[in-house]
């Protein structure tokens, strides 16, 4: 079988796949107060489209496959696609990253799906005001009731908190105190520039070292030997259950063994979060494509992968300003 390997050796394995560019929230870091100007949606994919381009990817050694978005939970049927998507036997994992405000009455559907043993749930403060502040949206207990249903379902359970200058950084201990008694993985972000342009200026960059710094300030940790590949370091602390993450998300010091693409809401391939864009395979599928032809268009896509975070955003044509709810983070 030939499978998807890179210039520099890496296999990609992984794929993110965002199911819309909408979204119920409005996050200060990902887009303005009045949104994104979302596609027509003739233009996002369908879920027939996104089932045959996942099926193909499989047939060439991916396994695993993460959906995101805008909100994934906001598109019509997301539930049946994710049934439809665990007919694929050749996929492994399919997880999902939510912000959580729509997903509570789906929690017991979703523990039957096999294939679904990971839930990514953003929530970047424990404080009802500041939450709606961060959001601006009033949506705070909605979120805290899918986490608490979530932490005690069978689904792994990780929370993303997007460290914002001079906004979050003092919860930065509250939310490492939550791993003592939840077995839930913390994973702080660092802040991009994916913001639709909502032209954030910020205090002080609030980089991997210095969010690590802060959390030694009040707990001894212990760094666990990564999986391969995983986008955080991760750290234990005596007598806690949980455990504590970092991504480097735009210090980029995690892509040496990258393993994953992207595919937009609109079919764009994206080789690397800070890539703008490789090739649309919507337009390609539309014009009659097969999956033989699909097949061999990603084994030359992925040559294009650059080798680092750094490059790929230095070879952009424009500034990174889009909104992450177009990239999925
Ligand atoms: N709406 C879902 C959510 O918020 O979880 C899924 C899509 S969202 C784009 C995916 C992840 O990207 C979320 O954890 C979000 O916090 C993160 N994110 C969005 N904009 C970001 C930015 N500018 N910098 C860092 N992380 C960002
Ligand atoms: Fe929506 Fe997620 Fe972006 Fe927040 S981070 S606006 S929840 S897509």
């Amino acid at each position: 079988m030939s499978t998807l390997v890179d210039n520099f050796g890496r296999q990609i394995n992984y794929v993110r796949l965002a199911v819309t560019d909408r979204c119920n929230l409005r996050c200060q870091y990902c887009m303005p107060a009045n949104g994104i100007e979302i596609v027509p949606r003739k233009e996002l994919l369908t879920y027939k489209e996104m089932y045959r381009i996942i099926r193909v990817l499989t047939e060439l050694g991916v396994q695993k496959v993460r959906l995101t978005g805008g909100e994934p939970f906001v598109r019509k049927d997301f539930m049946s696609f994710l049934e439809m998507l665990s007919y694929n036997d050749l996929l492994h994992d399919i997880n999902i990253t939510t912000n959580g405000a729509l997903i509570k009455k789906h929690i017991n559907t979703l523990e039957k799906l096999p294939k679904v043993k990971n839930i990514n749930l953003s929530i970047d403060s424990l404080q009802a005001d500041k939450f709606a502040k961060i959001t601006r949206r009033d949506v705070f207990n909605e979120v805290m009731d899918t986490f608490y249903a979530l932490e005690k379902s069978s689904l792994q359970l990780k929370l993303n908190v997007v460290i914002q200058s001079g906004i979050n950084t003092d919860e930065i201990t509250d939310f490492v105190a939550l791993t003592k008694h939840k077995n839930i993985a913390v994973r702080f972000i660092e802040e991009m520039p994916f913001n639709g342009n909502g032209l954030r200026a910020t205090n002080e960059n609030w980089s991997f070292q210095k969010i690590l710094t802060t959390i030694k300030n009040d707990y001894e940790i212990q760094e666990i030997t990564p999986e391969k590949s995983s986008t955080s370091r991760n750290y234990k602390i005596n007598g806690h259950i949980g455990s504590v993450g970092i991504i480097p998300a735009f210090t980029r010091t995690i892509c040496n063994d990258c393993n994953r693409i992207r595919i937009t809401s609109t079919g764009t391939l994206k080789n690397c979060l800070f890539d703008d864009g490789v090739f649309n395979l919507r337009d390609f599928i539309r014009k009659g494509a097969s999956n033989n032809d699909l097949k061999n268009l990603f084994l030359q896509l992925v040559k294009q992968k650059p080798e680092n975070g750094f490059v790929a955003e230095a070879n952009r044509k424009q500034h990174v300003s889009e909104s992450m709810s177009t990239i999925g983070g």
